[in-house]
């Protein structure tokens, strides 16, 4: 009999002593089956944290977020996926809308997640955070200068500007939030402010970004924090440096990695203790350390140790206002 027929009709009861670290009720054979688009590097110390609580073996598949979902779509309900791990909201936006997950009733996690960053029907969850902002090579700007993303669309950043590619999530991902807080109007003002001050043509990757800052070939740029904290401990002599943007209006934007059951998952209470160990402090460190990320656990302290001030729009909407912010893009011609 499987695991998950014994739970069925033991309800909520079990639902919950499952996520109370009881592996009574999970046998050593029970395997967990991860698809996650973070790279082993990044995820393998925490499923290792995870089997040292719980003596569940794990499958782990890594590969594109695109390729993922893709692949779990065409599996339907013969994927042997239980878990699905992803980056950015626009993601497991998408994930959901297309019915690849299960509600996660996760119950009490010792991290506990803020509303805004879960997903209004319960099908996904944040784990950890991650801030796109402003970058600034100080021999060519005035920090004093520098204040929010809506403002480099001002002429004063006349080709100065250097942007990563519009069709990546992570700026599909800024342009809904800048629909859901600023309007579609004011949106396509900022895109065409930004098309018209930019240095060069937007590049692929971020990474091409902050090298552009670094050379000065472009003033500032837009990118997530973590490539610039990597780029950093690899080339300490690099000067490009971080603004947290609009910290006196909306805050800095921030999307999340997170997680969802899948919808045919065939280890769902395993995956449940899964998440839940992942909603914990000593999975939240990890997060945090691996990749330069921030943590959920950081965000929710009371010793609040965020460097800056996050922006608090419901996650859910980079996802459904992303589809007017692609839009709104295009028309200003930002490829
Ligand atoms: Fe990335």
């Amino acid at each position: 009999m499987s695991l998950k027929s014994i739970f069925k009709p033991l309800g909520l009861i079990i639902a919950t002593l499952s996520l109370t670290a009881n592996t009574a009720f999970v046998q050593a054979s029970d395997d967990l089956v991860i698809y996650s688009s973070r790279t082993v590097n990044l995820i393998q110390p925490l499923i290792d944290g995870f089997k040292k609580q719980h003596n569940i073996n794990v499958k782990l598949m890594t590969g594109k977020d695109e390729a993922l979902i893709e692949r779990l779509k065409m599996e339907g309900r013969n994927s042997p996926a239980d878990v699905l791990m992803t980056v950015d909201a626009g993601n497991l936006g998408l994930a959901a809308e297309k019915g690849l997950f299960q509600p996660l009733n996760l119950g009490p996690t010792e991290v506990v997640v803020p509303a805004h960053l879960q997903d209004s029907n319960g099908l996904w969850t944040g784990l950890s955070l991650r801030a796109r902002t402003i970058i600034y090579n100080p021999k060519l700007v005035d920090v004093k200068s520098l204040t929010t993303y809506e403002d480099l669309a001002n002429p004063m950043w006349k080709g100065k500007l250097c942007l990563r590619t519009s069709k990546k999530v992570y700026n599909k991902s800024l342009a809904a939030s800048f629909v859901a807080h600023f309007g579609e109007q004011k949106t396509l003002e900022i895109f065409k402010g930004w098309v018209s001050n930019l240095a060069t043509k937007p590049f692929a990757k971020d990474s091409e970004v902050i090298k552009a800052v670094n050379s000065g070939q472009c003033a500032v740029g837009i990118v997530n924090t973590y490539y610039v904290y990597r780029n950093q401990s690899k080339n300490p002599q690099s000067v490009a440096k971080l603004f947290w943007a609009n910290q006196e209006t909306t805050g800095t934007h921030i999307n999340i990695s997170g997680a969802g059951i899948t919808k045919y998952a065939n280890n769902k209470e395993n995956a449940k203790l899964f998440l839940a160990y992942l909603l914990s402090n000593e999975a939240q460190k990890i997060f945090a350390d691996l990749n330069h990320e921030f943590s959920i656990a950081q965000l929710v302290s009371k010793t609040a140790t965020l460097p800056f001030k996050a922006d608090n729009l419901p996650i859910t909407k980079l996802h459904t206002e992303q589809f007017k912010g692609v839009k709104l893009m295009q028309i200003a011609g930002y490829e």
